[in-house]
C-alpha cells in the first residue's frame, strides 16, 4: 500500500462557494485533484470525512510560539482569577522547591481579576516569597512584576526605561519595555528544555489547526530555535520569523537565504513603535482613561522609524511594524510615507488597533498589510472590557474596524498573538465584534485566518486555500462554521500537514 496517495471525501471549503461535498485527492505533499467522485481502490488511504467540514489549515499571522515553548515548564497563570489566588499559587510553588530556585510564571491577567484589578507589586511577591527569586510576566508580554530578591539578582537599576517607581521613589517591581527586555534576556534555558518545548507547541498547534506562525525573535532566541529544531529533526509546522530590528545590520549583511531550516524562514524585520494597551504603554494622542498622567510610550521617534525602513526597505527586507495606539499609528504612518517604500515587499503593521478613517485609507495608499488580532477583541474589547476601562467608549469604538479594513481594499492577515492561541476563538471574536459595524462574516475571517495570512508570507500561490496544485495542509472541523451558533464549540477532528494526517479527535 502507497501510504502517499491519500482521498479524503468531505465538505469542503471553497472561499467562491462555501462547503461543497467533494473528494479531495493528495499526493506526497500536494492535492492534485478535487473530484466529485473518486474511485478508490486499496492504493489509496481514505478519510471518510462526510459527517464533517473541510478547511484551509490555519496559518497563524502573529503568534509566539518560541515564547509558549520557552516557557513551556513555567507557572501558567492565566486560569488564576484573582490576585489573592495568584499570590497562594506562588506561596505553594515556593514551599514545593524550596528557597532559592526561580519561580517564573506567565499569562496573569489582572483585567479579569474578581478582588483587585491593579498590577500586582514586589511587596506582594515578597510577601508570599521571599526567598525566591520571582518573575511573573502578564498575559500580553509588555509587562512582568519581580520581586526584590530578583530585582537584585537580575541588576535591576531605577534608571533602566520601563523600571517603574513608586511614590517612595523605588522600583514597584513592574518593569516595562526595555526593563523587561533586560531582565528576560537573563532568564536561562537549555536547549533540551527548548527543544521538548517546541514538540509540546507543535502538538498544541495541531490541536488548534494551525500549519503555520509568524514569529518575532532576537538573534538569541534565533540560534537556540535553529539548534533545538536541529535536535528534534522534524515538525508538522512551519515558522515565518521576524528578526528585531537591532539586529538589522546583521540581517543585512548576512541575507536572509542564508538563515532558513526546514521547518524556520526568516521573513525580515520587527520594529516596536509602542507596546501595549493592558500595559498601559501602547502611545496614545491623549491620555490613559484610568492613568490621566500617562499617554503611554513611543519607542522610537519619527527619524528613528524613518531610518531603519529605508534601511530595511533597501535591503529588500519585509517589516513588521508593531503600532497599537493612534500616537504610534501617526508616527508609524508619517515615517514609512517619508521612507517611501517598495510596496512589492508587503510591508505590515502589526495590530493597528486604535485607528480612524485617515489611517486606513493612507495605509492603502501605501500598501501596507494589515496583521490584526481579532483575538484582542473576543478578550479585552467586548462591553465593559479591559480596553473600555482603559480608553473609554468613544475610543474603544474606534478599535478593530475589520469590517472598514477591508471595504478600504487593505489585506487583513489575522493572527492570534497567542490570547489565545487559538483561530477558532479569533474567528469567533471578529464576527462576534462589539461594535456591529466592525463585523465580519465567518468565511472572510477564514480566509484572513488561512488565505491572507499566507500572503502576508508571500505563499498564496502555494497555500492558504483548497485547490488543486496547493499543499495539502488542512484542518478538519466538526461542524460547519457558517451555521453553528457558537463558533467557539468547534473543535478540530484532525490536522492535516503536507499530506500526513494527525488525528486530534476523531469519532
Ligand atoms: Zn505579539
Amino acid at each position: 500500500m502507497d501510504n502517499k496517495l491519500l482521498v479524503i471525501k468531505g465538505n469542503i471549503l471553497f472561499f467562491e462557494y462555501g462547503f461543497v461535498k467533494k473528494s479531495l485527492l493528495i499526493e506526497d505533499d500536494s492535492i492534485s485533484l478535487i473530484s466529485d467522485s473518486l474511485h478508490v481502490n486499496q492504493q489509496y488511504k481514505l478519510i471518510n470525512a462526510e459527517k464533517y467540514y473541510v478547511i484551509p489549515a490555519f496559518v497563524d499571522g502573529h503568534a509566539h510560539l518560541l515564547s509558549m515553548a520557552k516557557r513551556s515548564e513555567w507557572l501558567d497563570l492565566s486560569k488564576i482569577d484573582s490576585l489573592q489566588k495568584l499570590k497562594e499559587v506562588i506561596s505553594e510553588t515556593s514551599r514545593i522547591i524550596g528557597p532559592k530556585k526561580w519561580i517564573l510564571g506567565y499569562g496573569w491577567d489582572e483585567s479579569h481579576w474578581r478582588d483587585e484589578q491593579r498590577y500586582p507589586t514586589r511587596r506582594d511577591l515578597d510577601e508570599v516569597a521571599p526567598d525566591n527569586p520571582v518573575f511573573i510576566r502578564r498575559i500580553d508580554g509588555h509587562l512582568a512584576v519581580v520581586n526584590s530578591l530578583a530585582l537584585k539578582k537580575l541588576h535591576i537599576k531605577r534608571n533602566i526605561r520601563g523600571v517603574i517607581l513608586g511614590k517612595d521613589g523605588e522600583p514597584t517591581g513592574v518593569l516595562k519595555e526595555d526593563a523587561l527586555e533586560y531582565a528576560s534576556k537573563q532568564l536561562e534555558y537549555n536547549i533540551d528544555t527548548l527543544a521538548q518545548g517546541l514538540i509540546k507547541v507543535a502538538l498544541e498547534a495541531q490541536r488548534k489547526g494551525v500549519s503555520m506562525s509568524h514569529e518575532t525573535m532576537d538573534l538569541d532566541d534565533l540560534s537556540s530555535f535553529f539548534y533545538a529544531l536541529q535536535k528534534i529533526g522534524n515538525l508538522d509546522i512551519k515558522f515565518y520569523t521576524f528578526i528585531v530590528d537591532q539586529f538589522l545590520d546583521y540581517l543585512i549583511s548576512r541575507g536572509l537565504g542564508k538563515l532558513a531550516s526546514k521547518n524556520a524562514k526568516i521573513a525580515g524585520v520587527k520594529v516596536f513603535s509602542d507596546g501595549s494597551i493592558g500595559a498601559r504603554t501602547a502611545a496614545l494622542r491623549e491620555p490613559y482613561k484610568d492613568d490621566p498622567s500617562n499617554r503611554g510610550m513611543l519607542l522610537k521617534d519619527r527619524d528613528e522609524l524613518v531610518e531603519i525602513f529605508q534601511r530595511a526597505d533597501k535591503a529588500g527586507l519585509q517589516l513588521a511594524v508593531h503600532a497599537i495606539g493612534d500616537r504610534a499609528i501617526d508616527t508609524v504612518l508619517e515615517a514609512m510615507k517619508i521612507a517611501k517604500m517598495n510596496s512589492q515587499l508587503r510591508h505590515r503593521i502589526e495590530h493597528f488597533e486604535l485607528i480612524d478613517d485617515d489611517h486606513i485609507r493612507i495605509a492603502r495608499k501605501l500598501g501596507l498589510i494589515a496583521s490584526m488580532q481579532p483575538n484582542f477583541v473576543g478578550q479585552w474589547q467586548m462591553p465593559g472590557g479591559m480596553y473600555e476601562k482603559r480608553l473609554g467608549k468613544n475610543r474603544w469604538r474606534r478599535m478593530n474596524p475589520f469590517r472598514k479594513i477591508i471595504e478600504e481594499g487593505l489585506i487583513l492577515s489575522f493572527g492570534s498573538d497567542c490570547m489565545p492561541f487559538d483561530p477558532i476563538f479569533g474567528i469567533w471574536s471578529a464576527v462576534n465584534h462589539p461594535v456591529s459595524d466592525s463585523r465580519i462574516d465567518v468565511l472572510t475571517a477564514i480566509k484572513s485566518y488561512t488565505y491572507y495570512s499566507s500572503y502576508a508570507a508571500f505563499l498564496e500561490d502555494v497555500q492558504g486555500e483548497i485547490k488543486s496544485g496547493k499543499i495539502a495542509n488542512l484542518a478538519i472541523l466538526s461542524h460547519d462554521p457558517l451555521k453553528i451558533q457558537d463558533i467557539r464549540k468547534i473543535k478540530i477532528i484532525a490536522h492535516i500537514y503536507e499530506g500526513r494526517i494527525n488525528y486530534v479527535t476523531w469519532s
